[in-house]
């Protein structure tokens, strides 16, 4: 590993600033990927600056009955929070689905958020990727496929993002709160990012996973005042029980009036685009339509209908249908 030196701001308006200073330097949360990749000489900032004392490590409850999540909540809290597993049970499951009970005790909300792909080559220095060294080429597009994206990618890169998390707080319509070198529309120059609009598509420069701007840092994470967010249901399919990263997931919550007729639904998909893909074509087929498996079928074949599957991947269509379907049923089972 390259030598780094280790530093810690005393506020967050200094470490903004040191990192916008340093053009080597890196944030520090968990460290359980920015480490790793550093093992793998994917990553080499010359300074960590460690930014776990920065922000908040509470989830607090605001006055409209939104929970703030601080960017510094471990993973594990996050998962046990009784709020959120009675409000938002999603995001609960979401958590305990991804990594290990040791691993979610370090990880923290800011850095799973910014965690970055699994891509097999982009983790090895001696193959070409676009996103680790821009122009070199994408080794996944003749390579293996199976973890690629079928919606969303480019020519340039076909990886996903790997946060199970992200995905559940896509389909909760959570806020991203950011402090930055130029400031914000809120207080403290707070900057407000909905969470569906935090992560990119690679278009023509993969290498930026996120539309932050160098030196933003994440401070917390809003989630809106529950509505029917209580049934919902994250499901992940992957190639093993535990400890691996979703080749699909569905973070859904569902409204059914008495009639039986949608009234409201929310879905987002994991392991299947470069983003938290918030399924909106499928959520516009559901409303008004009868909660039945013929509608749930339909409305995943609306949001998939735009998917461009590779050779190596082409079985995450009818996967992704699959457990659309399911969690949908699931979820009408849990409001019986
Ligand atoms: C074996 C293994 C299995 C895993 N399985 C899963 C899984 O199934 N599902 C899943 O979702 N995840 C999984 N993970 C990933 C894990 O969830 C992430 O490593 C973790 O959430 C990252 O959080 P961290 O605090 O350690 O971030 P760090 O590693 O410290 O940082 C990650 C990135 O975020 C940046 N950063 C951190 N905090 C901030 C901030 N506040 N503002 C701006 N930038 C910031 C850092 O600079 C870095 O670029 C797994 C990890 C391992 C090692
Ligand atoms: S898919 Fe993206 S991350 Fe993977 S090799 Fe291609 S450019 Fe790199």
């Amino acid at each position: 590993m390259k030598p780094f030196r280790y530093e810690h701001a005393d506020t967050v308006a200094a470490a903004v600033t040191a990192l916008a200073e340093e053009p080597e330097a890196a944030y520090l949360a968990g460290g359980t990927n920015l480490v790793d990749l550093m093992r793998l000489d994917v990553a080499t900032p010359e300074v960590l600056i460690d930014v776990r004392r920065l922000t908040s490590d509470r989830i607090e409850e605001l006055p409209d009955g939104s929970l703030r999540i601080g960017a510094a909540v471990p993973n594990s809290d996050l998962a046990a929070d009784r709020r959120i597993r009675r409000r938002y049970p999603v995001l609960s499951q979401a958590v305990l689905s991804g990594a290990s009970g040791q691993l979610r005790n370090l990880a923290t909300t800011g850095g799973n958020l910014l965690q970055r792909t699994r891509c097999a080559y982009f983790q090895n220095v001696t193959t070409p990727c676009n996103k680790r060294e821009p122009g070199s080429g994408c080794s996944a597009l003749e390579g293996y496929q199976r973890d690629m994206a079928i919606l969303g990618a480019s020519p340039s890169c076909v990886a996903t993002h790997p946060s199970d998390m992200a995905v559940a707080l896509a389909a909760l319509d959570a806020t991203v709160c950011v402090q930055g070198a130029e400031g914000g529309q809120g207080p403290d120059g707070e900057l407000r990012i909905p969470l569906t609009e935090l992560h990119r598509l690679p278009g023509d420069s993969p290498e930026r996973d996120t539309v932050l701007r160098r030196g933003e840092l994440i401070t917390a994470v809003e989630l809106p005042p529950p509505d029917f967010t209580a049934t919902s249901r994250y499901r992940k399919v992957r190639d093993r029980a535990s400890y691996a990263f979703a080749l699909v997931s569905v973070a859904a919550a569902l409204d059914v009036a008495d009639g039986g007729t949608v009234r409201d639904v929310r879905i987002a998909l994991g392991g299947v685009a470069h983003k938290p893909w918030r399924a909106w074509k499928a959520e516009e087929s559901l409303r008004g339509a009868p909660a039945t498996w013929d509608s749930f079928r339909d409305a995943a074949a609306a949001e998939l209908a735009q998917a461009e599957p590779l050779p190596g991947n082409a079985f995450k269509m009818a996967l992704a249908r699959n457990t659309v379907v399911a969690t949908l049923l699931d979820l009408m089972e849990a409001a019986r």
